[in-house]
């Protein structure tokens, strides 16, 4: 035994014992994100680190120990990790795919549902007092059925939200690098975008993706259509989207990601027809719990001397 490992945010207890039976856990229990002196300082004689996405794990920081031999982060995006560099150095970094993909598909469902039928805007009008009553032409939304759900990546999470779109009796559009097995039309970007009457994003945040919706594609979308982003958040130009929801140049937004978390652009905060979440795609019991065991499974196979479950590469 002998290895030593740095979580660093609180994890559930089975994952934690999990952990300590094959080696010593320094847990950081602050309510925030460790701060990156920190993370640089209590990684220094570490064999493994438990991460998060809010945990920017840069060469600093893999520097920073000379005795690391695992990255496990507690996400299946992993673009908070210099993984080239990690590899670099011969530190296998993995990921926590699949076990949340069911939970954002079921969320991403449930934004673009609350988008389109006003659920956040009523119950913040409910809140105020302002409600006068039921009445026919009273806070109308737009129905799914017969529209055209566009789908831009179509990986594990971009499949389970299309395998969810027949119930709504939406007919599915994908932009991918690759064909697809899915029922639905594959289509270049350009006329996903100008076609679709929701566009839900699902693809990694990568060089290539970083502000791939700006104000060139959203001038591409319809004016009645509604962007959902459950994704990462810069691969929404936000400030571009603040403008163009200003300009009502779409007709809702529902984000649960953002270019700065926790911090939003101050524009979006004061539009109705913008749905703000705060990072919850993934946010069950279940699913957190079963991320958490994945991460410390790898890190428990990886100081074993065996290979990692869910490894990612450059
Ligand atoms: P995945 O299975 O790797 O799917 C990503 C898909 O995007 C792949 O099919 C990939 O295609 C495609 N892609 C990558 N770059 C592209 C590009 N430039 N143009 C078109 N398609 C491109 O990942 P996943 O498990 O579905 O997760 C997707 C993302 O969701 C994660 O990376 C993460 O950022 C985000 N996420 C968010 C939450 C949340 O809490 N809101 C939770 C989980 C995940 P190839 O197969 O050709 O590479």
């Amino acid at each position: 035994m002998g290895f030593s490992v740095l979580v660093t945010r609180k994890l559930p207890s089975s994952v934690i014992a999990k952990l300590e039976a094959i080696a010593a856990v320094d847990l950081y229990t602050g309510d925030t994100a460790i701060p990156p002196a920190e993370l640089r300082k209590r990684i220094a004689d570490k064999d493994a680190l438990v991460c998060l996405l809010t945990d920017t794990v840069d060469a600093s920081v893999i520097d920073a120990a000379p005795a690391l031999k695992i990255v496990a982060n507690v996400a299946v995006g992993y673009n908070n990790i210099d993984v080239a560099y990690a590899t670099s150095r011969s530190i296998i970094v993995t990921n926590t795919p699949d076990v949340l993909t069911e939970s954002v598909a079921d969320f991403t469902w449930a934004l673009i549902l609350a988008i389109t039928r006003r659920v956040s805007e009523g119950e913040r009008l409910v809140r105020r007092g302002e409600w006068k009553g039921w009445a026919l032409d009273f806070m109308l939304g737009s129905e799914l059925r017969g529209k055209q759900l566009g789908l831009v990546g179509l990986g594990r999470i971009g499949r389970a939200v299309a395998a969810r779109a027949p119930a709504f009796g939406m007919h599915v559009a994908y932009a991918s690098r690759r064909a697809g097995d899915i029922v639905g039309e594959q289509m270049s970007l350009d006329r996903l975008l100008n076609t679709s009457d929701v566009v839900s994003l699902h693809v990694p945040l990568t060089p290539e993706t970083r502000h791939l919706i700006d104000k060139k594609t959203i001038a591409r979308m319809k004016r009645s259509a509604y962007l959902v982003n459950t994704a990462r958040g810069a691969i929404v130009d936000e400030a571009a989207l603040a403008w163009a929801m200003q300009q009502r140049l779409l007709a809702g937004v529902a984000l649960d990601v953002y270019e700065n978390e926790p911090h939003i652009h101050p524009d979006l905060l004061q539009l109705e027809n913008v749905l703000l979440a705060p990072h919850l795609g993934s946010g069950t019991t279940e699913t957190r719990t079963a991320m958490a065991d994945l991460a410390a499974e790898n890190v428990t196979a990886v100081l074993a001397g065996r290979p990692a479950l869910t490894p990612v590469h450059a």
